[in-house]
């Protein structure tokens, strides 16, 4: 059975924000601080599946005390860029991917998957509507965040009938305004993001909730990011606060580029599914393993290991300069952005951008 198309019901504001002042946002945006004019809504409840979609002013919910979501947690999330395009249009960067995303977290939170179509139209009608809130120069972008929670009043668990799909969206600056500084990270020995059979694949609210304290551990040790090891031997690299990691080995055109692999705890973020591609188009040989926290620190140590970074939608990729366990700390190379680092973030920014051919078809244009 293919599903019906879902109509859009187009409510456009009578009060955007005023040019000047929307202006005065652009210039200096941040990140998600500031959101433009409009959002998108389509509801679901059980028989009935998505209905009642629309563009409309962005408002603030009411919520009943007893929102199933406030209780059980059934919310899910995406992230992703739309950047102006040197001709003026607004291309997202592999939004498909995300809608297939989307759809797998739904699937393990036990609840329904919006159609791939629907996720597309819904960002193409939203920056189509608010196209003068993508900010117009090199890494800034209109940060796009759909998001999916339970709507059903009621405290009994089990799955919700009824939900709400929203997307709103958010000006974002450039993420290193001051030039890219490389980060300094805390190995996490106390708390792990995720366990086998856990929600560690599935971009879900609660699994940020549950890291927080241990990014307050990190920063309580002096390191800007947590760096997740497995749950099991506490041994093995998974990720670096919401982003996933990359190791160089070697350097020039012989250098490897190394990541930990999909082993079900990590998120499959999709700026890691990219650099695999581009690494291997600028000739770097790439692999997927697993990494222990003796391979990294003998591997900084005796040189073998060149450069870490972490990659991800919001920050593209951050260099790793510094790193800490309970068994002391170290130095990534020169403890400086590595050249491989910087040469990859910048293909990919310039792919993003429209600077660089897009040999994958990874662009998709929504305005
Ligand atoms: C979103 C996310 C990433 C990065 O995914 P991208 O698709 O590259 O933005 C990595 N790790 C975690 C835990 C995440 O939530």
């Amino acid at each position: 059975m293919t599903t019906p198309r879902i109509d859009f019901d187009l409510k456009p504001s009578s009060q955007p924000l005023p040019a000047a002042e929307r202006e005065a946002v652009l210039a200096d945006p941040g990140f998600g601080r500031h959101f433009t004019d409009h959002m998108i809504t389509i509801k679901w409840t059980e028989g009935r599946g998505w209905h009642d979609a629309q563009l409309q002013p962005y408002a603030t919910l009411q919520l009943d005390p007893a929102n199933m979501t406030l209780h059980y947690a059934q919310s899910i999330f995406e992230g992703l860029k739309a950047y102006r395009q040197p001709d003026g249009s607004v291309s997202a960067f592999r939004p498909e991917e995300n809608a297939r995303r989307f759809q797998r977290s739904g699937r393990r939170l036990a609840m329904p998957a919006l159609p791939e179509e629907t996720f597309i139209e819904a960002c193409e009608l939203l920056v189509r509507q608010d196209k003068e809130w993508v900010p117009g120069t090199g890494e800034e972008s209109l940060y796009l965040r759909p998001f999916m929670f339970a709507t059903e009043v009621g405290l009994g668990v089990r799955p919700a009938n009824e939900y709400l799909f929203m997307l709103i969206a958010s000006p974002a600056g450039s993420y290193f305004p001051g030039g890219v500084q490389p980060v300094s990270v805390w190995l996490s020995e106390e708390y792990v993001r995720a366990a086998p059979g856990g929600t560690g694949e599935a971009k879900c609210a609660g699994n940020y909730a549950a890291s927080l304290v241990a990014q307050a551990q990190a920063a309580e040790q002096g390191c800007d990011q947590v760096v997740w090891l497995d749950a099991i031997e506490r041994r093995f690299i998974e990720e670096m606060g919401g982003m996933n990691l990359y190791f160089v080995r070697g350097s020039g055109a012989d250098a490897k580029i190394v990541t930990p692999s999909l082993t079900g705890t990590l998120l499959p973020g999709i700026t890691r599914d990219s650099l695999l591609t581009l690494a291997a188009d600028l000739g770097y040989e790439t692999e997927e393993t697993r990494l222990t926290v003796d391979d990294w620190r003998d591997g900084n140590e005796d040189g073998t290991i060149t450069e870490v970074f972490a990659c991800g939608t919001a920050a593209v990729i951050t260099p790793v300069g510094q790193a800490k366990s309970t068994s002391g700390a170290w130095k990534v190379g020169d403890g400086q952005p590595g050249e491989i680092t910087m040469q990859l973030r910048e293909a990919l920014l310039a792919v993003q951008t429209g600077h660089a051919e897009d040999r994958h078809g990874w662009m998709r244009t929504l305005a």
